[in-house]
């Protein structure tokens, strides 16, 4: 076997659309009839219903203040940097009608990480929200963007989004809506997400209109959606359906398979800006939702948190989780707390704009452990060690071939070469696929860990330690972790100087430890901070040409924390 194929994408992609013209505007067969007077977004606090009338409306009235206030065009780049809000989308769409790009930010980041995001994506324009507007005043201050181009969801000192539609409804059209040539789709960027794909710090990926549009097609076909493909019953994502949009729209996962696909199946989308988890289970209750998208950790809750057997989820019909590896030990365990529910795994990657597989729908519970079958239109390879091919349980990494591969790095291509290579991506993923083409992720070969889900790159936290006055040199590397899947930990050189002060005097060694930790506290975001600790080490294994040596300390970091501390 040299190749592993998902069944045919039987269904044209229209490519001379962008997103708004194919989720707003357009009918695809695979998309099923709409219920009347189900919402499209739920407010889950105060429960305000938003239908498609009203999304349309205000996606363009967004469009024309962007372009009446702020002269936004063609390409220009509109960085959101907020949680999940009910008018995200809609601030998505409005751009896109402009052919503008949209940029999305974790919007706990610090000023700094904000300033990368703003300086490789060269944004003219960002949406904060008044929880994060702070950090976007000062990244924008630092950036050169004028106060006055900061503008929120929700009420601020700043220009409110709701007050820019209202704006952009109030005047004429100031805009000619960017339609496009047959086949412009595939090329013409949408979004710039983030990902420090196999090596080095967090890169802009450009993703195409179509790219999207491709991925909720198959991931439709795969899910059997749509009147001309399966049985209303059978249909594992149905209008009138509720699904949580807990998962943050700034990530691939939540900005493809929540506000896209969710609302192209013509299911109601519950906008949660923050998790928490027992709001969650009553945001479950209350809005009486189906569907549930979510990340290991989450599910670790799910599985052991008290107040789960407080609340009634049994209307719970379906929950996938991805973004980061599920144990089959937690997957048996979960069935069991919503034993009503089909469950299982999905995996992909920014650079696939979501999902490579998924969950078959002819299993209500997904086999532990798995990742599912490749979705339609994805062919793989998995290559091993030596650089042959892998047939069915043999392990390598594996390459994808599909319509939905991101266009590349932004600005960058020494790493878009590296990791699009002839039209295959490269995952940096170690997977095998069984004989019932269901693969299983095995490892990660490439430098990233996932810290719940959220990726965290060691290149960018060993450029953070080497500012530190005492490092001299370091590797970050994972440690498993029960909760948070995995977390990192900092080998670090002193400086001799340090060294000698620290060697025989363990207070003053812990005193530096604790001012190492606080140093990727102050600078970075809170997933990225060292959960799994600093070792001191006297050298950092490098190979002859000066590359770090990262699997050498990873495993040992692996041993030390599976052998419990010798007591001194
Ligand atoms: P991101 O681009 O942030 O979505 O990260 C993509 C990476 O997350 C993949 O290359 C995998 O390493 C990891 N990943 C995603 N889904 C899964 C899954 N179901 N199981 C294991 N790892 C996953």
């Amino acid at each position: 076997m040299s190749e592993f194929s998902g069944p045919p994408l039987d269904a044209t992609v229209p490519d001379d659309l962008t997103i708004p013209q194919f989720f707003l505007d357009h009918h695809h067969p695979s998309r099923p009839v709409r219920k009347d007077g189900v919402p499209w977004l739920i407010e889950d606090g105060t429960g305000r219903k938003i239908g498609f009338e009203e999304i349309r409306a205000r996606t363009f009235g967004f469009a024309n203040g962007l372009s009446l206030r702020y002269g936004i065009k063609e390409d220009d780049v509109v960085l959101i940097f907020s949680p999940n809000d009910v008018d995200y989308p809609i601030a998505i769409w409005g751009a896109h009608r402009l052919g503008a790009i949209i940029s999305g930010a974790n919007p706990t980041y610090t000023c700094d990480e904000l300033v990368h995001q703003i300086e490789t994506t060269k944004a003219t324009v960002i949406v904060a929200h008044p929880v994060s507007l702070d950090t976007a005043l000062a990244a924008a201050r630092v950036s050169g963007i004028p106060a006055g181009r900061v503008l929120t969801f929700g009420e601020s000192s700043q220009k409110s989004v709701d007050s820019l539609v209202k704006e952009g409804l109030s005047h004429n059209p100031n805009f000619v809506e960017r339609k496009l040539k047959p086949g412009e789709g595939q090329t013409k960027i949408a979004f710039l997400n983030f990902s420090s794909g196999t090596t080095g710090k967090p890169k802009a990926v450009a993703i195409s209109h179509t790219a999207p549009i491709t991925n909720v097609i198959a991931t439709a076909l795969h899910g059997k959606v749509g009147q001309n493909y399966c049985r209303w019953e059978d249909q594992r994502f149905r209008p009138g359906d509720v699904a949580a949009a807990v998962l943050p729209f700034f990530h691939i996962y939540g900005l493809v398979l929540s506000i896209h696909f969710m609302t192209f199946c013509g299911m109601s989308l519950v906008v949660i800006p923050k998790f928490n988890f027992t709001d969650f289970l009553k945001s479950i209750v209350t809005h009486k939702i189906t569907h549930l998208m979510l990340v290991p950790p989450q599910i670790v809750l799910l599985c052991k948190h008290p107040a789960v057997k407080d609340y009634d989820l049994s209307g719970v019909r379906f929950l996938i989780s991805g973004a980061a590896p599920l144990s089959a030990e937690l997957m048996k365990q979960l069935v069991k707390v919503i034993p009503n529910a089909q469950v299982g795994q999905g995996y992909g990657l920014t650079e696939s704009s979501t999902s490579i597989t998924m969950y078959p729908t002819d299993q209500k519970i997904g086999t532990p452990g798995s990742a599912g079958r490749l979705l339609p239109g994805v062919v793989a390879k998995i290559i091993k060690q030596d650089g042959s091919l892998a047939g069915f349980n043999e392990p390598g990494e594996l390459i994808v071939k599909m319509a939905s591969l991101a266009l590349g790095y932004y600005n960058n291509e020494k790493a878009t070469r590296e990791t699009f290579v002839n039209g295959w991506l490269h995952t940096g993923d170690e997977v095998v696929i069984n004989e019932n083409m269901e693969v299983f992720i095995v490892d990660r070969l490439k430098e990233i860990m996932k810290v719940r889900g959220f990726q965290v790159a060691p290149a960018e936290l060993e450029g953070c330690l080497l500012d530190h006055p005492d490092v001299a040199d370091t590797c970050v590397v994972p440690v498993p972790d029960d909760y948070s899947g995995e977390v990192p930990l900092a080998f670090v050189v002193l400086h001799a100087s340090t060294a000698k002060r620290v060697a025989d005097d363990p207070a003053e060694a812990e005193k530096v430890k604790a001012s190492i930790m606080k140093h990727v506290e102050d600078n970075k975001v809170a997933y990225k901070r060292l959960a799994g600790g600093v070792e001191f080490t006297d050298v950092i294994p490098k190979n002859p040409s000066g590359k770090l040596l990262r699997r050498i300390l990873r495993d040992r970091a692996r041993e030390m924390k599976a052998k419990p501390k010798a007591k001194l």
